[in-house]
């Protein structure tokens, strides 16, 4: 067991202030920090904090994946760390984007090394053959767009805005109100020659404007954050496509300890907040919009899943006190919140066990302070750090230091 450092990534839609201060470092940051990656991705490892200095997380699996990673695991994923978590703080939308499953991303990648397209060229699709399965949990209040809205409420919001060249659009949904006629509006809109998109977008735009003063006036608020929303990402991406798309989304904003599950397929965009995200060990995205990155249109097409998801936020099992799991299909990873108390008070220390077999765990501290202790080592762990549980260290103990504390345990799913 092992303080880990997360790497902290900067990308222009980060904040200067949420991931410094959730850490207590000073803020504002020089350059926005975005990300703080805490697992063995090649592409930028957390490090152990050992005696002997700092081990990156990746070398040391290398050298030992039965002791880090347990039996159960590298049999079932190999010698690697089968998920990643991390601390996402957006001040800006993220792209506009989906996932593959886990065949149409082992098919992909196949494809894309059989047409000898170097991995780190900039119009890869596949990173690698997984699919990129992804949990997002709220640590402020969280907005996002996922999964497409149920055809006849985007109907109804279409009817609001008082936009002629939004009608032939609106009448395409009205007479196919499913995932066909969202199929065939998402894809005549993200193909549309840019001349049309041109005159449609600021008509669209102009109408959210009329509709948004028209609620300010009766206080009907209907569909405000969707059309705040759609001005906004258009100015953002003047002249995307992206945001005419992000208008047929589910609008969601997700408060403190809510959560979304993303499956493949699912077009999503995160928009603002700060949030713990977990993820299988996978760099598969496919773009729509709303991002100077590569975006491959068709390719998007393919793995999109165009059924309207009528409730994005997953629910989570709160039937332990201070335990919230956030249950997902995917094998490849599992997140826990719980709110400890401090052992000398009247709250006894959580022992973290195993249900299966021994997986390697890492415990995010998001609130207060934490003693973490397995066999004959005990470590503290401040807000905003991890620390790294191999599968072979005993079941640790968890209690807080402060009056309350409050972590998030990754683990393996299903092991
Ligand atoms: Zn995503």
């Amino acid at each position: 067991m092992n303080l880990l450092d997360g790497t902290a990534r900067s990308y222009a839609w980060g904040s200067r202030t949420a991931l410094a201060e959730l850490r207590g470092v000073p803020a504002p940051t020089r350059h926005p920090e975005a990300e703080m990656w805490f697992g063995a991705h090649p592409g930028d490892p957390a490090h152990l904090v050992t005696p002997r200095g700092r081990v990156s997380l990746l070398e040391a699996i290398d050298s030992d994946p039965t002791g880090l990673l347990g039996t159960g695991v590298v049999e079932r994923y190999g010698p690697r760390l089968p998920f990643l978590v991390k601390f996402l703080a957006a001040e800006e939308p993220l792209s506009l984007q989906a996932h593959p499953s886990s065949d149409q991303a082992r098919e992909g990648f196949r494809r894309e090394n059989a047409a000898g397209v170097p991995l780190d060229a900039s119009v890869r699709n596949y990173k690698d053959a997984s699919h990129k399965p992804e949990l997002v949990v709220a640590l402020t209040e969280f907005d996002a767009l996922a999964g497409f809205r149920s055809p006849a409420e985007t109907v109804e919001l279409f009817g609001r805005l008082d936009a002629d060249e939004l009608r032939p659009y609106t009448e395409m949904l009205a007479a196919q109100p499913d995932s066909s006629g969202l199929r065939t509006l998402f894809t005549s809109w993200i193909t549309l020659p840019q001349r049309a998109l041109d005159s449609v977008l600021p008509a669209v735009l102009d109408a959210c404007v009329r509709a948004l003063e028209r609620a300010e006036q009766t206080g009907d608020r209907t569909f405000v954050p969707e059309l705040r929303t759609a001005l906004e990402l258009g100015e953002y991406y003047p002249g995307d496509a992206g945001v005419l798309a992000a208008l047929l989304l589910n609008r969601v904003t997700l408060q403190p300890g809510e959560a979304l599950y993303l499956d493949a397929g699912n077009l999503h965009a995160y928009l603002r907040g700060t949030a713990v995200e977990i993820m299988a060990n996978s760099d598969n995205v496919l773009r729509g919009g709303l991002t100077p990155k590569h975006v491959d249109v068709p390719e998007l097409l393919r793995v999109l899943d165009f059924e309207p998801l009528d409730s994005p936020v997953l629910v989570a099992d709160t039937s332990r006190p201070h335990v919230v799991r956030y249950p997902t299909p995917a094998p490849e990873f599992a997140l826990v919140g719980v709110e400890l108390s401090a052992a000398s008070g009247d709250g006894e220390p959580w022992t973290l066990a195993h249900d299966g077999d021994a997986a390697p765990r890492i415990v995010l501290c998001v609130d207060g302070r934490v003693q973490v202790s397995s066999g004959e080592t005990t470590l503290v762990v401040e807000r905003g750090g991890a620390v790294w549980i191999a599968a072979s260290d005993p079941d640790p103990q968890l209690c807080a230091l402060t009056d309350t504390a409050r972590v998030f345990v990754a683990g393996v799913g299903g092991i």
